[in-house]
């Protein structure tokens, strides 16, 4: 059976790498989030965990990233380091027969080599928002040629007291860029984001009993 995401207009190299994955179908999210993206929009979208979200960005922005220019043209902001290689290796995997580069910027990981890896070709910057800053205000991370940024988990960004970094990184950045905010809640303060950041986002809700079925079982064991 033909692959379902030959449906949107991505590369063949993009639609190699998703067949590689073994992703066949989209799911619900990434059905609503890569048309949008595709077409420039800011989004918000809400889903539960495990339903794709990571996909959804990734494919839109491995599909338009150039490879012949040398600065980020997407950055993905992530709560915690392990959430930050996990995007990156998804990004990777997507972006991999593009040859795309995808450094990951986190704190207490020696500065200096970080600033030599942004010094070679570098597509979409993953990171935790407080690294991401640092290198902003050296210098060392050039976010003019940004044309996406995603902010992941944004509740959890929240949560753990990230705003104001998340919020100074946009501040710094062009003002023609798409933001797409991803999370499995979407609080007020999300919202707070959204008003300020977006330009007529499309707000995308995938409610839990809508879909598919989570791959999980359990069991009861009377003792
Ligand atoms: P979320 O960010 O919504 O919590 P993830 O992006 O981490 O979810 O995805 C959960 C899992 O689903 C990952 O293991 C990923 O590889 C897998 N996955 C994502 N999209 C597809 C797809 N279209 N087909 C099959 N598996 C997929
Ligand atoms: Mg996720």
């Amino acid at each position: 059976m033909e692959n379902q995401f030959r449906q949107y207009p991505l590369e063949e190299d993009i639609l190699g790498a998703l067949d590689a994955l073994g992703y066949t179908q989209p799911t619900e999210i990434q059905a609503a989030v890569i048309p949008s993206i595709l077409n420039g929009r800011d989004i918000i979208a809400k889903s539960k965990t495990g339903s794709g979200k990571t996909a959804a960005f990734a494919i839109p922005i491995c599909n338009f990233a150039d490879w012949e220019q040398n600065t980020a043209q997407a950055l993905v902001l992530e709560p915690t380091r392990e959430l930050a290689f996990q995007v990156k290796d998804e990004l990777y995997a997507i972006g991999r027969f593009k040859r795309l580069k995808v450094p990951v910027l986190y704190g207490g990981f020696p500065m200096e080599k970080q600033i030599l890896t942004l010094k070679q070709k570098t597509h979409i910057v993953v990171g935790t928002p407080g690294r991401v800053l640092d290198h902003c205000k050296r210098g060392t991370l050039d976010l003019s040629k940004v044309r996406y940024v995603v902010i992941d988990e944004a509740d959890l960004m929240l949560d753990m007291g990230f705003i104001k970094d998340v919020t100074r990184i946009l501040d710094l950045m062009p003002k023609r860029r798409n933001l797409g905010l991803f999370s499995a809640t979407i609080s007020r303060e999300v919202m707070d984001i959204s008003w300020v950041y977006q330009r007529d986002p499309v707000e995308i809700t995938v409610r839990a009993d809508e879909e598919n079925k989570p791959d999980i079982t359990q069991y009861r064991l009377d003792v």
